[in-house]
């Protein structure tokens, strides 16, 4: 994976908490299940990508623009990470994984970033009735 990792730490233990919160349990960045998802559980078939709005390319983000130099190259490589996160989450959701995605920008605000969690954790808990 071409994934930049240490751009996504501290998002990650931003959302890592607000999972321990509500009681979650998960494996993180597991190789096994397509694309790695950032949190997982196999068993309970969920998963959670945290995203980077730049490296992702966050539609209607501010963050997700392309930079206004080297654009052929931006535009290339982000439109790549954008393919193959599309086609991680179609193989999840066909596998019957209920998939999230919590984007950078979301995550720095506690208000929506504890939102989409909880809304998460009802649709999972929906599912399993
Ligand atoms: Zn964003």
């Amino acid at each position: 994976m071409s994934r930049v990792r240490h751009a996504g730490t501290d998002i990650e233990i931003e959302v890592k908490r607000a999972l321990d919160v509500r009681g979650f349990s998960y494996k993180m960045s597991d190789k096994t299940l397509p694309g790695s998802p950032d949190f997982s559980n196999e068993e309970e078939r969920w998963t959670i990508f945290v995203h980077g709005c730049f490296w992702h390319k966050h539609a209607d983000c501010a963050h997700g623009a392309i930079p206004k130099s080297n654009t052929d190259y931006w535009s290339e490589k982000l439109a790549a990470n954008v393919r193959r996160d599309a086609s991680a989450l179609r193989s999840l959701r066909r596998a019957g994984f209920a998939t999230a995605v919590l984007w950078e920008c979301e995550v720095k605000d506690d208000v929506r970033l504890e939102a989409k969690v909880s809304n998460f954790q009802k649709r999972l808990a929906l599912r399993s009735r």
